[in-house]
């Protein structure tokens, strides 16, 4: 084991980082094997180590980043940001960015209010606490219960770990956490023999509907990663399912969640997969792409009805949740750059092409005889490896690291997620080293 108090060549990080750092979702003992990589600098798509070494990053680090890394545009607005405020409490003061990115907010989903947090898993704590609080306050306080999908995610603190289905981030710490009931995923890999995707979406919503059919009266939401369940391995399915969900969820008198923390913002061809299923949620939850990478911000916006629910004399009817840096100024600030960004060069009519392109240029990674189940929605790809054996994920990203890619397949699962200014030549080059990797 690594002391804390060896002494380091001051440029060493991998060795300061082991000794110092705790990093997230690892075994630290494998940083042995698998050191990180020591990052000086970042441009457009690429990471760049403190060598010199290039790697491209094809997971936009940990599917945060939409366009590039140090995007000029959202560096400009962030430094603007910095001689005016760069923080004060939103509880009794308030000021225009955060203003503007809830009003622009509001106006995209078609929901208001928004109230923010600093990660994704606490903007799922707080669509959990208003949902629960909505019935209470709606005089149904029994209605606490929440149901979500099979193998969905949505963060890992207490509350929201209660409604992920990871087994590897769930089980060690079952007895912390709350019961909640997962249905049926839809994953459109789960479907039988010859069933279309939509028709194993509808039958999954029949297992939806059984549920509410008995248990409506104990339960506050459903929460659903919309389209892509993204830690399970980017599981795809139909939007019917949405579809059917919401006209339960409306027929049983239960929320509807809407995590779209890691589709949202243009993830998967739309702004919110939301749209390609015509629904709207009672909740929507939203972080990772809304800096474009940049700063740590969540938000929850919902209905009219739902904010009413909350607004009269009584304090604690009241939402009275609060973190520290609740609407940052400069977070918002870089989420209205991306805003910008998003209007001034019509990124999702650009997606639209270049996710035909791209999958084009992923043809032959499709066809490889070890690929099974490739899928595509938006600027999301993924395969499963047929024979992976233990280890496969790390032997294939040390594989691609040596071809300067930066890339962590899910178990047997590899996925492409790379920022929106890639291009075509970078996804070229990506596809080449995904086959070198395949082959090794
Ligand atoms: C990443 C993610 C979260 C949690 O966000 P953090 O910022 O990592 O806490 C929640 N839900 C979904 C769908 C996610 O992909």
């Amino acid at each position: 084991m690594p002391g804390r108090t060896q002494n380091f060549g001051a440029n060493d990080w991998v060795a300061r980082s082991r000794a110092a750092v705790w990093h997230p979702c690892t075994q630290m003992k494998q940083l042995e094997a698998v050191p990180p990589l020591a990052i000086a600098r970042g441009e457009g798509p690429w990471l760049i180590d403190t060598d010199g070494r290039r790697y491209f990053d094809a997971i936009s680090s940990w599917w945060v980043n939409l366009f590039g890394h140090c995007n000029p545009r959202i560096n400009a607005a962030i430094t603007d940001q910095l001689g005016k405020i760069e923080h004060v409490m939103l509880a009794g003061a308030t000021h225009a960015p955060v203003v503007e990115l809830s009003e622009r907010l509001g106006k995209l989903t078609g929901l208001g209010h928004a109230f923010y947090g600093s990660d994704g898993a606490s903007a799922t704590e707080i669509a959990l606490k208003m949902s629960a609080h909505f019935w209470r306050n709606a005089g149904q306080a029994e209605k606490n219960g929440f149901i979500s999908l099979q193998n969905g995610y949505h963060g890992e603190t207490v509350g929201a770990l209660s409604v992920t289905d990871i087994p590897l981030f769930k089980d060690t710490y079952a007895p912390l956490l709350r019961h909640s009931v997962q249905v049926p995923t839809p994953d459109a890999r789960l479907a039988e023999p010859g069933e279309t995707a939509e028709a194993f979406a509808l039958r999954c919503a029949d297992a939806l509907e059984a549920h509410l059919a008995e248990h409506a009266a104990t339960t506050a939401a459903f929460i659903v990663e919309p389209l892509v369940q993204g830690a399970a391995g980017m599981a795809m399915y139909h939007p019917v399912y949405l579809t059917r969900a919401r006209e339960l969820c409306d027929q049983y008198q239960v929320h509807l969640i809407a995590d779209e923390i890691a589709v949202g913002f243009g993830r998967t061809g739309t702004l919110f997969a939301c749209e390609q299923a015509g629904i709207k949620p009672d909740f929507i939850c939203l972080s990772k792409g809304i800096t474009g990478g940049y700063l740590p911000l969540s938000a929850v916006l919902t209905t009219d009805a739902g904010y009413a629910m909350f607004y009269g004399d009584a304090t604690a009817r009241g939402f009275l949740h609060s973190h520290s840096y609740t609407g940052n100024p400069l977070a918002c600030r870089a989420a209205l750059a991306v805003l910008d960004i998003f209007e001034s060069d019509a990124v999702i009519a650009a997606n639209r092409s270049k996710s035909i392109e791209f999958t084009r240029l992923l043809a032959e990674v499709a066809a490889h005889p070890r690929a099974r189940h490739f899928r595509h929605r938006g600027m999301i790809w993924a395969f499963d490896v047929a024979d992976a054996t233990p280890g496969f994920a790390t032997r294939f990203h040390l594989q691609a690291l040596a071809q300067g890619v930066f890339i962590r397949p899910i178990g047997h699962t590899v996925y492409v997620m790379p920022p929106y200014v890639s291009t075509a030549d970078e996804m070229a080059m990506l596809a080449a080293a995904i086959l070198l990797a395949l082959s090794a």
